[in-house]
């Protein structure tokens, strides 16, 4: 039986990032991943969805470009030929991975692996592996309702098939995937319809976020429906999709199902080897993303913590360093991560969102700051959505807590503004900072 000091389980953004740190600090690392190297973020998630939102995000600025004086026609949009280019992009990561763990000395193996006692893995070819340290990082999947005719819908993952633009579709679900990809659609020529079932789309964001993006899905023509719980799906002409209430809604050329994602732990000798999970199917960990069998850790999606590339590669880099760098104690903290949603506009947040905040803490601890304005950029378009903001701050010092950003630019605003929230920034240290002007982003250290 071949002996390694590491052996990872999934080549995605933890797994990854956690071999090829182990091996930097001189452990063996194994790897196995029996599909497309980068796991969901570089195949079908993060990396192909920007592409998608940055080519609807040009639909807009041809639009608005007109309004800056350019003679322009537009002659329509090659979907097919986009597609290509994206997929072209993705292989040539997927090469850029492979050889970075070359280049790291960490062992890949392409086939699918799972535990077969302690310390030992064995692949799905029946071959036998050992190691003191043991990581799963096999991310998770698209969730498809167990309603009738469900399985006539797709998911993101078949989004990112769709040779053409579909004409007409529906959208259920309103979490990130659901806004992203009804966005995408809408701009580059699809008629969407979004099914929510109750009255607003990311319900777990600051309010102000929720209600100002549901502005701008109407502004974009997508028709949100709210109220709507599925209950299946009909082939008609179309597709139909059906609610709870009996309301049918017909003629969709495809149905896209983005109502989260469950965890890929089947299969994989969890029960037999003692770990646990949690009541969602998640594996359970402790803040050393140790999971309750000795040795076995667990980052990134599997764990159900904050589904995001950035905290997988944290989690699973920092269990390394730990595990094999000598640095005892370090591990991921999982507050105040700052997220974006690709939305038309973007949305940056990190921290409490203000109904987080006031449920926590005394109303009269809490002050909130908030700010609407038309941006400079739209000053001569016609359309002119306004750009909001909010800072929720805490006690007399004023410590910001909460930083929300819905306009052009908050994708890349909020980076910046998250290292303060985690230094503890107080309001007062934003005012002290000097603004950039003419910026939008000025507008978060000059709030009164
Ligand atoms: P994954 O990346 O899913 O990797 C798991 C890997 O394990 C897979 O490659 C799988 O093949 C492999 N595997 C599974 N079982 C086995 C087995 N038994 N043996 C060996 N290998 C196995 N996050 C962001 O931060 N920003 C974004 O903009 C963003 N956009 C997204 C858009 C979409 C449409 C989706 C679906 C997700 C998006 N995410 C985004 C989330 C992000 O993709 C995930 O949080 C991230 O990929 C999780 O990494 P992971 O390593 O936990 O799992
Ligand atoms: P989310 O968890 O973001 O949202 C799914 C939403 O769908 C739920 O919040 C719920 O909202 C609704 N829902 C749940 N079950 C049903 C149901 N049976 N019928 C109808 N609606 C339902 O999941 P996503 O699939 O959008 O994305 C998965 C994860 O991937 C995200 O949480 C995020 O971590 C990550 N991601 C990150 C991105 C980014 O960083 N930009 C982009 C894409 C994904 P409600 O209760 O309001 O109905």
């Amino acid at each position: 039986m071949r002996a390694f000091d590491f052996i990872v389980i999934g080549g995605g953004s933890g797994g990854l990032a956690a071999a090829q740190r182990a091996a930097q600090h001189g452990a063996r690392a194994l790897l196995f991943e029996p599909g497309r190297l980068g796991g969901t973020c570089v195949n079908v998630g993060c990396v192909p969805k920007k592409v998608m939102w940055t080519a609807a995000q040009l639909s807009h600025a041809l639009r608005d470009a007109r309004d800056y004086g350019f003679d322009l026609t537009v002659g329509g949009h090659d979907w097919a030929k986009l597609k290509t280019a994206r997929d072209d992009y993705v292989a040539r990561l997927n090469g850029i991975y492979a050889r970075n763990l070359e280049r790291r000395a960490v062992e890949l193996v392409r086939r699918r692996a799972k535990l077969e006692g302690p310390g030992e893995v064995v692949d799905d070819s029946g071959e036998k592996y050992r190691a003191e340290h043991i990581l799963i990082a096999t991310g998770g999947y698209p969730r498809i309702p167990s309603l009738p005719g469900a399985e006539l819908g797709m998911t993101s993952d078949g989004f990112f098939e769709l040779e053409q633009c579909p004409r007409r579709v529906a959208v259920v679900g309103s979490g990130y995937i659901a806004v992203e990809l009804a966005g995408v659609l809408q701009s580059l020529g699809a008629q969407v319809r979004q099914f929510v079932r109750y009255d607003s789309v990311l319900r777990s964001f600051d309010s102000m976020l929720s209600s100002k993006l549901m502005e701008a899905l109407a502004a974009l023509g997508v028709e949100v429906v709210t109220g709507t719980v599925p209950s299946g799906v009909k082939q008609t002409k179309g597709l139909c999709f059906v609610d709870g209430a009996g309301r049918e809604f017909d003629g969709f050329d495809c149905l896209i199902w983005a109502i989260g994602r469950d965890p890929n732990t089947s299969g994989l000798g969890l029960d037999e080897n003692g770990v646990e999970r949690d009541g969602g199917g998640y594996i359970s960990v402790d803040k050393y993303q140790s999971t309750s069998a000795p040795n076995v850790y667990a980052v990134g999606d599997v764990t159900g913590q904050a589904q995001l590339t950035p905290v997988a590669i944290a989690a699973g880099r920092r269990l390394a360093d730990r595990v094999f760098g000598g640095q005892p104690g370090r591990h991921l903290g999982y507050d105040n991560i700052p997220t974006v949603v690709f939305s038309h506009p973007p949305i940056g947040t990190v921290g409490l969102s203000e109904q987080e905040a006031r449920a926590r803490y005394p109303d009269e601890a809490i002050k909130v700051y908030a700010s609407e304005f038309v941006p400079m950029y739209h000053a001569l378009t016609e359309h002119r959505p306004k750009t909001a903001m909010k800072l929720i701050t805490l006690g007399h010092e004023e410590r910001v807590i909460g930083c929300h950003i819905i306009g052009p630019g908050a994708d890349e605003m909020l980076q910046g503004f998250a290292v303060a929230v985690s230094m503890g920034a107080r309001k007062s240290d934003l005012d002290d900072t000097v603004a950039i002007h003419p910026t939008s982003a000025e507008e978060l250290v000059t709030m009164r």
